[in-house]
């Protein structure tokens, strides 16, 4: 899934590590060869080859997280958006390497006009997308999806204490010791070398990040998220990094993204319409603040440091 996953077992299943990770390994791997742009033979390669063409058929997963993208599109009203793709591909956050300068104004307008989550056709685990040109990413939210499948595999293997971590997509059950939830450290989006603070995440809950350090490109020698604005069609400004915390990592994961899009400024409106989750939200300025609703805030201790970073976020705040 085009990243570093882990899988952690509490102390009572040591001896079950090696063939859980194996088993968790094979669900992100089947998972990728379908979901992934960068492999020509997969569903979301072949949803684009057909493009204007014909509808193709999906598998249940890949049909569940196309549902999944179309339904954040409409959430965030179109902040996030699973057509993205030729947009990502022209600033070179794809496969294509990073141009040597900005694209053009002609061309990013050229591009928008082939994205628009409105116009995926989902059938009966049938998908279309009616333009030619027109592609999907699932960049956004597959491997929240993929952590809910994982995750779901090992608590029908009877394993009770586990953490999932896929990218900066967690998903925990248990504790890892008696009397202790799992504690997540949240990255400073600005200073890879510290964390902000630390999350306890309770038996069950999801935690996802967007816009840590490593998903940025440089372009020009100036550093662009790899999360695209679909209203402009360029690199999201304004917002360093987003942090959800909820029930599972497929919502915590559309929501990180929908959230990054949308800012601190949108953040109220799409608080009011998205599913209960929390969130945590750092702009893209300096001194550092620290946006957080209410229950984040009751999960969250912030290092010493920033404690007076922090911000109270709530739908009708800042
Ligand atoms: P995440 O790290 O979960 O926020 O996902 C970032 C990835 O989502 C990018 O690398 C792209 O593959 C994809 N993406 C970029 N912009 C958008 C957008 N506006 N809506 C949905 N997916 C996007
Ligand atoms: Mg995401």
């Amino acid at each position: 899934m085009g990243g570093l996953a882990t899988v952690t077992l509490g102390a009572a299943y040591a001896d079950r590590v090696e063939p859980v990770a194996a088993q968790v390994h094979d669900i992100f791997d089947r998972l990728e060869r379908e979901l992934s742009t960068y492999r020509s033979d997969s569903t979301v390669s072949l949803l684009a080859q057909k493009a204007g063409v014909a509808p193709i058929a999906v598998s249940d997963d890949a049909y569940r997280v196309l549902s999944l993208a179309h339904h954040f599109g409409e959430l965030s009203e179109g902040a996030f958006d699973v057509t993205v793709a030729p947009l990502v591909k022209l600033w070179g956050f794809g496969r294509t390497p990073a141009p040597a300068g900005l694209p053009s104004e002609e061309t990013i307008r050229e591009q928008l006009r082939l994205v628009d989550y409105r116009r995926l056709v989902l059938g009966d685990r049938t998908a279309f997308l009616p333009l030619k040109g027109m592609a999907v990413d699932l960049g956004g939210i597959a491997k929240g999806y993929a952590v809910d499948r994982a995750f779901d595999f090992c608590r029908n293997a009877g394993i009770g204490d586990f953490l999932i971590d896929l990218s900066g997509n967690i998903r925990v059950s248990g504790r890892p010791q008696w009397g202790e939830d799992w504690q997540i450290g949240v990255r400073d989006p600005f200073d890879r070398s510290r964390i902000l603070g630390k999350v306890a995440l309770p038996s069950g809950m999801a935690l996802a990040t967007s816009g840590s350090y490593e998903r940025f490109g440089e372009i020009a020698g100036q550093r662009y998220s790899h999360i695209i604005n679909p209203r402009t069609g360029c690199p999201v400004t304004g917002t360093a990094g987003v942090t959800i915390l909820c029930g599972d990592a497929a919502t915590a994961d559309g929501l990180s993204t929908s959230f990054f899009v949308v800012g601190l400024k949108g953040a109220g409106r799409l608080l009011q319409k998205a599913p209960p989750a929390d969130v945590l939200i750092v702009p893209d300025k300096y001194p550092i603040e620290i946006w957080l609703t209410p229950g984040f805030a009751k999960a969250f201790i912030a290092i010493p440091e920033l404690a007076k970073a922090v911000r109270i976020l709530t739908p009708t705040s800042p």
